[in-house]
């Protein structure tokens, strides 16, 4: 049986669960590990029957719980490798410094990397066996921290990007965990690398497409043949051009490495949707620029346009409390 949980869906945080008779996926952490936690049991899901955490891209509201969840479930994160860095930048930022600090500290550095060689000097030179042990000494080291589940303390103070076990994978090359095939394609989004996901299993294939500037060729692609679509619906246009935000945060969310508007979420809907999917669940609204029910109204008369829609069922995703798991 396939099972898909839409725990949070928003600014605030998003996450889902997507489950397979013998695997159990959580894809983005934009929740505390607390609160994650409490919403899994909420909708019926056991945290502790997690196998890994799928991430779409580093923005905090999709990865503010991935490292504590993490660690204490002891599973592996999939990113790709530029969501990787970019994450553990954010995490760990340069400091700012003058320019009269940053000239003290290549003073400071040079005097210790003299004082290393005339220390050196005074042992003799190192020999290549010498550089070949201290190698092995780091790697050893790097397996002893990555093969233990639960860290000292020092540890993650040293680095708060410590993760169990990071793996990679790549827009565009399909990978698996478990029983759950998973295909990563490339959204237009203002992240280092953002992708949206195709996951598959049992015959049953799940789509999760939010954070979209717009619907590129490519997303419309990999969007076919899906049997639920979790699709953003993300602002009302009238409502984000007369709401709160700063005319830069409007400019951002508007462009094409923005957020997908109701109508361009009905334009998808309306032509480009081949229409094969048992459920469409509308996802990241807005609360400042959104109101549920103009999201839901666009949607439901993109796909009344097309009477052989009608069967699609229609739900939408809230920022505050689980969606009742939807099984297949
Ligand atoms: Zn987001
Ligand atoms: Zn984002």
């Amino acid at each position: 049986m396939v099972r898909f949980t839409v725990l949070a869906s928003g600014s605030k945080g998003n996450s889902t669960v997507v489950s397979s008779g013998s695997t159990r996926i959580l894809v983005d952490a934009g929740l505390s590990c607390r609160e994650l936690f409490r919403r899994m049991k909420l909708a019926g899901e056991d945290p502790e029957t997690l196998d890994a955490i799928v991430i779409t891209h580093e923005h905090s509201d999709h990865v503010s719980g991935v490292a504590v969840t993490a660690r204490k479930l002891g599973i592996p994160v999939y990113f790709t490798e530029g969501t990787h860095r970019a994450w553990m930048r954010w995490l760990t930022p340069r400091r700012q410094m003058s320019y009269a600090q940053w000239l003290e500290q290549c003073r400071r550095q040079a005097a210790e990397r003299q004082a290393e060689a005339e220390a050196a000097g005074e042992e003799g030179e190192l020999d290549e066996t010498d550089l070949v042990a201290e190698g092995e000494a780091a790697t050893a080291e790097i397996v002893a921290i990555a093969a233990d589940p639960v860290p000292e303390a020092s540890t993650v103070a040293k680095d708060p990007a410590w993760l169990p076990a990071v793996e990679y994978f790549q827009s565009g090359v399909p990978f698996s965990i478990g029983d759950i095939a998973i295909s990563p394609f490339t959204t237009s989004h203002d992240a280092a690398d953002p992708v949206g996901f195709v996951f598959q299993a049992d015959g049953v294939r799940l789509a999760i497409a939010t954070d979209l500037g717009y619907i590129s060729p490519n997303v419309k692609a990999q969007l076919q043949a899906v049997d639920l679509l979790l699709l953003e619906s993300n602002h009302d246009l009238e409502m984000l051009r007369d709401g709160p935000y700063p005319w830069s945060v409007k400019q951002r969310v508007l462009s094409r490495v923005g957020h997908l508007s109701n109508d361009a979420a009905a334009t998808f809907l309306e032509q480009d949707y081949d229409g094969q999917a048992a459920y469409v669940i509308l996802a990241h609204l807005s609360e400042s620029n959104n109101l549920p029910e103009l999201a839901r109204v666009t949607a439901e008369r993109a796909l009344s346009g097309r009477a052989s829609l009608l069967a699609n069922r229609l739900l939408l995703a809230c920022q505050h409390e689980p969606l009742s798991p939807i099984y297949f």
